[in-house]
Parts: C-alpha cells; structure tokens; sequence
C-alpha cells in the first residue's frame, strides 16, 4: 500500500491509498480517483515538499535566504557594494570590530546584530 497526497481540480488536499503507483494511475485514467470533498475527477498528485527538495530541477525557494550571509567576507563584500562593484543587495556575516568600525567611517551601512552566542562545552 502506498499513501498519495492528491489534489482536485479546486485545490482540495486529501491523502487516499493505493496498492501501487500503477493502480493509482489506473484509477486515475478511468476517473475512479474524485475528490473526498467536491468529487470531482480531476485530481493529480501534490507535489510533496520532500520530493522538491531532491528534485535538482525544482527551485527551492525554502534554501534561499532573503539576506546573504557572506561570513566572514562581510567587510570585503560590504566595501565592494558601497562602492558599486557588485550590485546591492542584503547581506550579513561576520566582521571584527575594528573591521566594522573602519566600514562605518568610510561611511558603509553596516548595523551591527550581535554576537552569535558561542557553544558552551
Ligand atoms: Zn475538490
């Protein structure tokens, strides 16, 4: 037995078991598969969120982060922006105080977040 994440036409989830991926798709093709809430025929199997993270054609969108974090290259990175040498965009990482301190004076937009806490053994 096997458990499908389905989809109707409607955008109804439901989940339903077949014996096998071919006898869903047997079902399917003669329209035996309907929706559990509208009954309507044209159901398709849900992308599973599992599955798209190891499709490589998919985009993830879950593994791209809104901020950059460059690590420790954050005061390269930032100077490079400031200067118009990469295109802006919003990043984080790591910078040494004097580091940050030196961005701040040559007028870089730096705003400091903290300190990651360290792991206590
Ligand atoms: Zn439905």
């Amino acid at each position: 037995m096997i458990k499908f994440n389905l989809k109707c036409e409607h955008g109804h989830g439901f989940d339903s078991w077949f014996g096998s991926n071919k006898d869903y798709e047997k079902l399917q093709v003669r329209g035996l598969v309907s929706c559990v809430i509208c009954g309507s025929c044209e159901v398709s199997k849900a992308v599973m969120a599992p599955r798209l993270a190891m499709d490589p054609k998919a985009p993830d969108l879950r593994e791209k982060p809104l901020i950059d974090d460059v690590g420790a290259k954050f005061p390269e990175e930032a100077r490079k922006m400031h200067y118009g040498e990469t295109p802006e965009r919003p990043i984080m990482g790591q910078a040494k105080l004097e580091e940050a301190r030196a961005l701040l004076e040559e007028g870089v937009p730096v705003l400091p977040m903290g300190i990651k806490p360290k792991l206590v053994n």
